[in-house]
């Protein structure tokens, strides 16, 4: 589509008001029409995590603290304007503050809600749409900005900053807009109308494409839109290559909720279930019969399907706010997963005896994160072990999962006492690769589908295949189509995506044999780069 370039809008606005009465209740106006603006957005978003996102907004904008703080300053004299802002401003530098990665997100939302409210009191209109669909360029965008787009009109989104976990970069997800982000500046300076070819598969953008490619990259997305449509007619079927191999497609989610919806979508089970979003949507620690009632739910939605279950995860990045850790130089290197939970017996206590409680002999297993050592695997064990004998239940397995590159490493060694492996590639990569899976410039670079990576998940296949243990993979990797075939080849067993993508990596096994994926894996693990296995793949 035609580049539609909108660059933030530059707002005029005088610092001093009128009187703290007249301001006061602009502000009330304006703050009155963005939450009704909100609402529509609310009652129009079919996706839970955008409404999810938007009820957000509402209860910043309702926050009392920031109301008071405004308040102040319009009795010092300021503007509505300038008082709105300068608050907003100090909130969203107080979050980045914290160095977390979803506290500088919440910092982008109280951006996003203040850019509203101060464009209502300006009355600045936006930027007039094309009428055709058009790409839209920016330089970050706000989870409210993709929200409001019409996917009908919007082709595909281009923002110079910004990373792929970014809450904008979700709801372009879940509404289905192809979305390049992290771009540079220099797609600013696009002429409006140019035409763009955006590759949000591979992350790939052509200015001005020639009639050729435009017209490969044509065919290309009409018959993806062909197999989307045949895919998902067969979602609920096996997943059985060519030759008759089967591989089991699970669903990752992170709350009971997601249950319906991943077996929708043809989920024959789930495969990662983050615990650590229960936890982080609660403002203390979850009790354990708060905690036993969320994976009963999530238990009785899977009817007999198995449940993997990963025990918190949280530390380094990814603190709890009511479980001071002492500040760490590097938090990915820090205490962080099982490190942590080891560390607080009573907490991951308290989290299997709920799980064990809730399983009422239903299939369920259970992971450990980022184990890294024989020793924490074997500790996590006994403690469930110990709880076991409190609890008994017949169908259970214990894991761990494979993202410490030391745990690949050693999985000769931890197949011979673990049920299963589950790889999350996520985290070995950026283990493996020293590149942080979050880097605003480096993270394109921490790809997957790296041979040593698929070195790696080799080691631990054959670990596991020798003991006769399976291994799945539950990290992003597992849902690229470009991985799938490799990652049969390698002979994982199964492979956990969100629900969105189930049909699609379903349909993606049945497009080639096993013994087409085995030689394909065996050339990527001889080549040296992940340009070259995703050449070797696409040549198929
Ligand atoms: C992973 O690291 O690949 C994984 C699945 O865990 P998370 O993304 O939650 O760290
Ligand atoms: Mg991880």
């Amino acid at each position: 589509g035609p580049a539609h370039i909108q660059v933030p809008q530059v707002f005029d606005y005088p610092l001093r008001g009128e009187s703290a009465a007249a301001e006061r209740q602009r502000l009330h106006t304006a703050l009155s029409d963005v939450r009704t603006d909100i609402q529509g957005l609310i009652e129009r978003s079919q996706a839970k995590a955008i409404r999810e996102i938007f009820i957000t907004h509402q209860e910043m904008l309702d926050d009392p603290e920031l109301t008071d703080e405004v308040d102040t300053r319009l009795k010092q004299g300021e503007s509505a304007e300038a008082a709105w802002m300068s608050v907003i401003e100090a909130a969203a530098k107080q979050q980045e503050a914290l160095q977390d990665a979803l506290l500088a997100e919440r910092a982008a939302d109280l951006r996003d809600i203040g850019r509203r409210v101060l464009a209502q009191l300006c009355g600045v209109q936006s930027v007039q749409e094309p009428s055709e669909p058009y790409i839209l360029v920016m330089e970050e965008v706000g989870p409210s900005d993709v929200a409001r787009l019409d996917p009908a009109r919007v082709a595909g989104i281009l923002t110079a900053r910004g990373g792929a976990t970014a809450h904008s970069a979700i709801v372009a997800r879940a509404l289905g807009i192809p979305a390049l982000v992290g771009a540079g500046a220099a797609v600013l300076l696009l002429n409006a109308g140019t035409p763009l070819l955006l590759d949000g598969q591979r992350g790939r953008l052509h200015v001005d494409p020639d009639a050729a490619t435009l017209q490969r990259a044509t065919v290309e997305r009409d018959s993806r839109e062909q197999r989307l449509q045949a895919a998902s007619a067969q979602r609920h079927e096996p997943a059985l290559t060519r030759d008759g191999h089967a591989v089991e497609v699970f669903a990752n989610i992170g709350e009971s909720a997601g249950v319906a919806s991943a077996v929708e979508q043809g989920a024959e089970g789930i495969g990662l279930l983050r615990t650590e979003l229960i936890f982080m949507a609660h403002p203390q620690a979850p009790d354990e019969a708060t905690q036993e009632a969320e994976y009963r739910r999530v238990l009785d939605g899977l009817n007999g399907r198995p449940l993997v279950v990963r025990t918190l995860d949280v530390g380094g990045d990814k603190p709890l706010p009511y479980w001071p850790i002492a500040e760490e130089e590097n938090p990915f290197l820090g205490v962080r997963g099982i490190r942590l939970t080891l560390q607080r017996p009573q907490i991951m206590e308290a989290q299997l005896r709920a799980l064990l409680r809730a399983a009422d002999n239903r299939p369920l297993r259970i992971m450990f994160p980022m184990v890294g050592s024989v020793d924490e695997w074997r500790a996590a064990r006994d403690m469930t072990e110990r709880l076991r004998l409190e609890i008994p239940m017949a169908d259970l397995q214990l894991g761990i999962m494979i993202e410490v590159p030391s745990a690949a490493l050693l999985a000769p060694v931890l197949a011979k006492e673990v049920d299963f492996f589950s790889v999350g590639t996520n985290d070995l990569t950026q283990y493996t690769l020293a590149i942080d899976r979050g880097h605003p410039t480096l993270s394109a670079q921490a790809d997957g589908l790296h041979p040593a990576v698929l070195q790696l998940i080799d080691i631990t296949v054959r670990a596991a295949h020798a003991h006769g243990k399976w291994v799945g993979v539950c990290g992003e990797l597992a849902a690229d189509p470009l991985a799938v075939p490799v990652l049969v080849g390698l002979g994982v067993d199964e492979l956990s995506v969100s629900a969105r993508s189930i049909p699609e990596v379903k349909a993606r096994v049945r497009e080639f044999s096993l013994s087409e994926a085995q030689g394909l894996a065996q050339q990527a693990l001889a080549v040296g780069s992940p340009a070259e296995v995703r050449a070797l793949v696409e040549a198929v």
